[in-house]
């Protein structure tokens, strides 16, 4: 079967930004990568600052680490994950990986066995196909249903599962489309899973980043329901993606994996590896325990004002509409009407007008599996999300059939 050779998010915004026009003087405000730190309300807390400055002076963690990880950070990690889940993990089901992005690598690397093949959700997160392009893996996609919150349409994967399917990834809260799922759907899915007898691999990321009515449940909760692999990190919820400090753990309480040795191949795999610095894993036992509330609350405010402020202002933009409002993480599904705009052919073609004529950046759907629609991340200063939004207005009016005054 044919795989889609999809070009990564990094790629098209390189693309995007070499269009844009130098001569107008505009200031660039890019709404298409997740990366929230190049604006200053989004800092990470000085606990976390302080407990690497700790780690990194104390002269101790100038060595290799475990492949698997530092004891104590696995242990930390455990307990950190163990307090939403109606079970203990153990510190052993913990791998320390080089941010979330490895943890994907190796998840779907121990997975690839011949003729597997992973079910994944369209719009989702193109590092997954890419990874299972190199590791020969098939991905089949299953579509989220925007006029439901962006629910995964369940009826698909009993259509595309078949004895050669080993995973399904869903992640939650959702990158692309902001959604954040009831702990009755995420059921649902574990329930299909188990039928199908296939691993879930609950990409959560941005776990805690839920700001709407439906609060965070982590998908191991069900994890005497089916095995799942849980894939994190520090870069969203601490804002620190530079330090590249993730985990993926097997919450998995009756052993499956362990009986599919699966968690074999997960130790052979993290030997080849090299997961982050040793100095930046010491300091997750200090971040862990020490990160105030008031931190996370403070993220979480700025996240639902500008989320809020988004889909009002895509509100007044006639060839825009947002099926649903963000409830969490970073980004919003837009729908674009091209058939309202005189001279654009698709998404892509928006983008790059887009960014040549007004100097904002916005990602085409097409990128994350949906064409005709962008996506774009509110994770961003509210003043220049507002400039970026009246600017996308003002070139909408002008590109479309009959433009007002
Ligand atoms: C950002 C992101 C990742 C990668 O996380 P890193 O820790 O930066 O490697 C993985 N999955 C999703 C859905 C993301 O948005």
């Amino acid at each position: 079967m044919k795989t889609e050779p999809n070009l990564s998010i990094k790629g098209i915004l390189r693309m995007l930004m070499a269009n844009i026009d130098d001569e107008k003087n505009m200031r660039v405000i890019s709404l298409g990568m997740g990366d929230p730190t190049a604006f200053s309300c989004f800092t990470t807390t000085s606990i976390a600052e302080d407990a690497v400055l700790d780690a990194l002076t104390s002269q101790k963690f100038n060595g290799y680490s475990p492949t698997v990880g530092l004891p104590q950070t696995r242990r930390a990690i455990s307990e950190y994950l163990s307090m939403d889940l109606p079970y203990k993990l153990s510190p052993d089901d913990v791998y320390i990986t080089a941010g979330c992005t490895q943890a994907i690598e190796l998840a779907i690397s121990i997975l690839a066995t011949p003729n597997a093949n992973i079910l994944i959700p369209r719009p989702g997160f193109p590092i997954y196909d890419i990874c299972a392009a190199f590791r020969n893996v098939e991905m089949r996609h299953f579509d989220l249903l925007p006029e439901k919150g962006w629910e995964v349409d369940l009826d698909a994967i009993d259509a595309l599962a078949d004895e050669n399917t080993v995973a399904i990834v869903v992640i939650n809260p959702g990158n692309p489309c902001g959604n954040v799922y009831s702990f009755q759907h995420l059921k649902k899915i574990a329930e299909t899973a188990k039928k199908h007898k296939i691993v879930v691999i609950a990409d959560e990321v941005y776990g805690h980043l839920a700001f709407g009515s439906n609060p965070f449940v982590p998908m191991g909760v069900f994890g005497s329901t089916v095995p799942v692999l849980t894939l994190g990190s520090l870069s969203k919820r601490w804002i620190v993606p530079g330090w590249r400090l993730g985990w993926l753990v097997t919450a998995d309480p009756n052993g499956i994996l362990k009986n599919a040795e699966i968690v074999e191949r997960l130790k052979k795999y993290v030997d080849i590896c090299g997961g982050p610095a040793t100095f930046i894993q010491a300091a997750v036992p200090q971040i862990l325990k020490e990160t105030s509330d008031v931190f996370f609350t403070r993220t979480l405010g700025i996240l639902k004002h500008s989320a809020d402020l988004c889909v009002k202002k895509i509100k007044d933009i006639a060839c825009l509409t947002c099926p649903t409002k963000p409830q969490g993480a970073m980004t919003v599904m837009v729908k674009l009407n091209v058939l309202m705009l005189k001279d654009i052919i698709d998404d892509t073609d928006f983008c790059f007008k887009l960014a040549k004529e007004e100097s904002v950046i916005l990602l085409p759907g097409v990128t994350v599996g949906l064409k005709n629609w962008v996506r774009i991340t509110f994770a961003v200063e509210p003043s220049s999300l507002v400039e970026a939004l009246e600017r996308v207005k003002t070139f909408c009016h002008t590109h479309s059939y009959e433009p007002k005054g």
